[in-house]
């Protein structure tokens, strides 16, 4: 089966363009797919309609809006079967966690059509009112990446819209599929023009983010795209929520239950073969139990399997696409010429682009293993004695998104998670998120959250009105 006939959602319709993108299947390595290459022309039409769709939509009242978001989201969850199968095909990730992400893209649509943002009535003197009212900002720029694609998307969608802004996204070049079938399932419902689909190569994304007739650009990538597209939105002071990279700690206590929470950690950093923003990307593991839990770490390594993500029984898929698989290679190279001890799972040996689960015993601190993004299926773990110095060795990077710190004593727990500089942080848990809790990274992984009453926020601006009567 191919699936050469999707198409892109311009104002309602389906639109094509000259040129074809290939899409690889990262299990086989193989071209099977194309999709529309757009450029200058298509967006152009793509922004023009959503510019001529704004000021209906804004006016469009917010029960109405609100009732289209939760139909998108149950659009998805109608079709969750073909979107799976497809997100598996593209992306890569076993059957079972491409359904799980695509009933999560539907349940974020639903959740956050049940979200509101009332005028606020502010104190004034006598004979005075003032009121905040926060209204859309215009037209958005969408940009998402390849580790989630359609749940990622939706976290830019059902706000966007929920507020009143109309949009054009642009999912990641190497996972374009599923986000434009999405657009075909919603284009008859949908008012022309509120939301448009391209998809495009690389040169795609920076005419979007240096576009005048964007108001909003919503970003999730990597740290170092989110600094050109902070550049190239500069000139017009275009609105920003950059979600960005993470190289997020975990801090292991020497009172854990270890075998259970040597499971649940191996989760957090191997979970769709580690290419999560936030996943566990360095463990620091206390001295009193550093052997047990590494060799408990190291049993699930080679115990779970990895393969085509659309056979069944296989939990770990290959990494998304040849550059990133390039870069863990390079990163596992550079581990074993500095004869670091790794600690290998099975992977499928040709074809795809597969990256065995790989622990990586204790490096040093300054390794590229522990200082880097890795973004697959390895992990460093390292030893610690002294909590402060963790502590201390876990914040000393330029990232911050997120954390996990596990501990049989909550107290305990939570009075180190309080210490980490991370814009989200887990106690004896790690992935779980909520559509009602902002998310979002400090310092070099982010500007601005999303999800939540917050995240809604920033598809509107506050708007005061002051009046004398
Ligand atoms: P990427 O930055 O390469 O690409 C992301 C998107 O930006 C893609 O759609 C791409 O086509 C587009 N793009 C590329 N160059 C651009 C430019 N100059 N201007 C505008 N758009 C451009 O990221 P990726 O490799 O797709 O994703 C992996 C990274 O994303 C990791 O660093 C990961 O941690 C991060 N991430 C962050 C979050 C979060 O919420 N914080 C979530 C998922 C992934």
């Amino acid at each position: 089966m191919t699936h050469d006939t999707l198409s892109m959602t311009i104002n309602g319709q389906a639109a094509d363009s000259q040129n074809r993108l290939e899409v690889v299947n990262p299990a086989s390595g193989a071209v099977f797919a194309s999709v529309p290459d757009a450029g200058a022309p298509e967006l152009e039409t793509a922004i023009s309609a959503a510019r001529a769709a704004f000021p209906g939509w804004r006016d469009t009242p917010w029960a109405e809006r609100a009732a289209i978001v939760n139909r998108i989201g149950e659009t998805i969850a109608a079709n969750a079967a073909e979107l799976a199968t497809m997100l598996t095909r593209e992306q890569g990730k076993p059957a079972e966690q491409a359904q799980f992400e695509v009933m999560a893209a539907a349940q974020w649509c639903q959740a956050t059509a049940t979200l509101t943002l009332p005028d606020r009535e502010i104190k004034a003197g006598p004979g005075r009112r003032q009121v905040t009212r926060y209204v859309p900002i215009g037209v958005v720029a969408g940009i998402s990446p390849w580790n989630f694609p359609v749940v990622l998307s939706m976290w830019k969608i059902a706000p966007a819209l929920l507020a009143g802004n109309t949009l054009v996204l642009k999912p990641s070049p190497f996972t374009p599929m599923t986000v434009l079938r999405i657009g075909e399932l919603i284009r008859d419902f949908v008012p022309a023009g509120v939301i448009n689909v391209i998809t495009g190569g690389d040169a795609l994304g920076p005419m979007m983010t240096e576009h005048p007739g964007f108001d909003k650009v919503s970003f999730t990538g990597s740290t170092a795209t989110g600094r050109r597209v902070m550049e190239s939105a500069a000139p017009t002071l275009k609105r920003l929520t950059l979600e960005l990279g993470g190289n997020d700690a975990a801090i292991v206590m020497p009172d854990v239950n270890v075998r259970e929470t040597a499971e649940k950690l191996f989760w957090s950093a191997f979970t769709n073969s580690g290419q999560v923003c936030v996943a566990t990307k360095r463990a620091y593991v206390h001295n009193d139990i550093y052997e047990v839990f590494r060799d408990e770490m190291a049993k699930l390594a080679k115990a779970v399997p990895m393969g085509d993500g659309s056979q069944q029984g296989v939990a770990l898929g290959p990494i998304q696409n040849k550059p990133q698989y390039d870069r863990v290679k390079g990163l596992l190279a550079d581990c074993e010429a500095n004869s670091y001890g790794l600690l290998q799972g099975e992977a499928p040996q040709d074809g795809g682009f597969f990256v065995p689960v790989t622990l990586v015993d204790n490096p040093p601190e300054e390794s590229r293993i522990v200082r880097e993004e890795q973004f697959g299926p390895i992990l460093p773990l390292v030893r610690f004695t002294d909590v402060e110095d963790a502590i201390s060795r876990a914040n000393n990077t330029d990232m911050g998104l997120a954390g996990t710190v596990w501990s049989a004593d909550t107290a305990t727990a939570m009075r180190i998670a309080e210490r980490l500089e991370t814009g989200n942080v887990w106690i004896n848990e790690g992935l779980a998120l909520s559509p009602f809790a902002a998310f979002g990274g400090r310092k070099q992984s982010g500007i601005g959250v999303e999800n939540g009453v917050e995240g809604l926020m920033a598809y509107t601006e506050a708007k005061t009105y002051l009046m004398a009567n």
